[in-house]
């Protein structure tokens, strides 16, 4: 065991996309950096996340880092929607290119973080006896990297395998032969159920939320394509950059209910032929403002699983409704609807039947009994402030950060938080993230930490923390921009719907990727108004 007290300028937490991204940018300021990571190898999400069929929902030439020319330009991208394999070898080549692991340390989780005001450092201690002093703390901890179990008992009961989507085994799984049955149909199941069932015998998916789901109509990449990106790599990540979700989509002028029925078909129909997690949000003005404009789009993606599922009955449940579109994220998937036509794949809805619990042999429900060989929870995070909250972290005066986030997290800019100096979250709550294109966001936050850190040691300050009124004042933004929007109508992850007990609070900053970025820059302009520079 580790127990070397050790003095650095800043600790990371993490060591997928933004904590790797984190202590190149620091460390190319002329930091020292000690990275922490749980793993036993970088990747983050993509290293976890080993189910069949994961992939990314945000194309591999936008979804990938834009810091070096160089980096761009040499890696290639094989297919539209690079599968998880390929991107954890991005993530690694990354890793390796940069000379990244020699400040990694892994298999250690930080467990506690506390701030000492004497000497304006945070004290950081991990699982295997670490304690690191260091001036700043990037919390790159991702916001679904901790996996959320089904809210019913019996799970250890059960004696046949059990995998969760987000812990997935290396190596894979074998289901060939077998009873599976599958919990949950967000965008992990939906990306796995379809290949589960080319092995399983048997496959019983149990949904309780109906998704929207796009065909992402992926494949290899055209050359010509990848050539002309390529080409103009600044361009496309400048209008990335400049965009709503991270991916630049044609901004919309018209409302849905301006137009004809058949025009607004034609436009449906072109967005959807796109295979794109944003275009069809984006084809009119209002989709995410105003009710009835937005059933229009969520009727013609039911249209489109009633095309697609041959018996009704299976059909009108796997139809989604019960909650604006696009107001839980929008999922991508190759087949997954198809997949209810073979014979031996069967869909239990559990707004028909609950489920009640997890027992030695499978899953029981309030309408019987389903028996299985292995289990399959695709039952998805504890999204956004899991993984902060997992770690004991304590501010000024021994302020908790469980206590400050007790009834919904606080945040100034989804970056800082008020009682808490020096330490950074990365896309944290009150900031774009899960509803951008993330590696986007995670660039836009780790280069504006990044610059306050030089503006800090350029002006001889030690210690940054955002003011009390700045958090409030942001705090209270990001729910009325949410409030002006249908999002808050769907029990989402993105309120915390999905864990029970957790405070109801919309989490992301629905404002926009590219006016999120203008607030942050006028901040960092005017000299880091809405923060206490010591
Ligand atoms: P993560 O990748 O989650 O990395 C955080 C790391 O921190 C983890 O490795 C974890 O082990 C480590 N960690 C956490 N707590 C501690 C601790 N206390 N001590 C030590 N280590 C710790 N986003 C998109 O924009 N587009 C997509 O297409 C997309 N697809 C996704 C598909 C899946 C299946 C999932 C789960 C997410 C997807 N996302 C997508 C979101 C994805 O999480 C982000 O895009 C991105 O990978 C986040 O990077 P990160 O470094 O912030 O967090």
């Amino acid at each position: 065991m580790d127990s070397v007290a050790e003095e650095v300028d800043a600790v990371v937490v993490g060591a997928g996309f933004a904590g790797l991204y984190a202590l190149y940018k620091l460390r190319g300021q002329g930091l020292s950096v000690k990275v922490f990571e749980a793993a036993d190898d970088v990747g983050g999400t993509w290293y976890w996340n080993k189910y069949p069929g994961a992939r990314c929902d945000v194309e591999s030439m936008h979804y990938s880092y834009s810091f070096d020319p160089a980096l761009e330009q040499e890696w290639e991208w094989t297919e539209k929607y690079a599968g998880q394999p390929e991107i954890l070898s991005y993530l690694r080549h990354v890793a390796d290119r940069y000379d990244l692991r020699k400040d990694v340390v892994f298999e250690t989780r930080v467990t506690r973080a506390s701030f000492d005001e004497g000497t304006a450092r945070w004290h950081v201690r991990t699982d295997r006896g670490h304690v690191v002093s260091a001036r700043y703390c990037v919390m790159a901890v991702g916001c679904l990297s901790v996996p959320k179990f089904p809210e019913v008992p019996g799970l250890e009961a059960f004696t046949g395998p059990w995998y969760h989507t987000g812990t997935w085994p290396e190596g894979g799984v074998d289901f060939t032969g077998q009873r599976v049955g599958v919990i949950g149909t967000g965008s992990s199941g939906i990306q796995a159920i379809p290949l589960i069932a080319e092995q399983a015998a048997e496959l019983t998916v149990f949904q309780r939320t109906p998704n929207f789901s796009f065909a992402a109509f992926n494949g290899p990449l055209d050359p010509d394509r990848v050539a002309d990106v390529k080409a103009n790599y600044r361009e496309v990540r400048e209008a990335d950059r400049n965009s709503i979700f991270g991916i630049a989509v044609e901004w919309p002028t018209k409302s849905a209910l301006e137009v004809s029925e058949s025009e607004r078909r034609a436009v449906y129909q072109e967005r959807w032929n796109r295979g794109h997690l944003n275009g069809l949000v984006q084809s009119f003005t209002d989709l995410i403002f105003v009710e009835e404009a937005n059933e229009t789009a969520a009727e013609f993606v039911r249209e489109q699983v009633r095309g697609k599922v041959d018996d009704p009955e299976t059909a009108r449940k796997l139809e989604p409704r019960g909650y604006p579109f696009s107001t839980k994220r929008p999922c991508l998937d190759t087949g997954y609807y198809e997949t209810y036509n073979r014979e031996h794949v069967h869909l239990v809805d559990l707004r028909e039947e609950d489920l009640v619990e997890i027992t030695a042999t499978g899953v029981r429900t309030t309408a019987g009994e389903y028996e299985f060989d292995s289990l399959v929870l695709a039952t998805g995070f504890d999204a956004m402030t899991g993984a902060f909250l997992a770690v004991d972290i304590t501010g000024r005066n021994g302020l908790s950060l469980r206590e400050k986030w007790h009834d919904g997290p606080v945040t100034y800019l989804g970056l800082a938080v008020s009682g808490f100096p020096n330490l950074f979250t990365v896309t944290g709550p009150g900031s774009p993230s899960v509803l951008s294109n993330m590696v986007v966001s995670i660039e836009q936050h780790v280069d504006w930490i990044g610059d306050l850190v030089e503006h800090m040691a350029r002006n001889g300050h030690a210690a940054v923390e955002a003011t009390e009124t700045a958090e409030k004042e942001w705090t209270e933004h990001v729910r009325e921009v949410s409030e002006a929007t249908l999002f808050p109508r769907a029990d989402s992850y993105y309120l915390g719907a999905n864990v029970t007990g957790k405070p109801r609070v919309f989490m992301p900053y629905v404002g926009g990727v590219a006016p999120y970025r203008q607030k942050c820059d006028s901040v960092a302009e005017s000299g880091y108004s809405g923060f206490d520079l010591r």
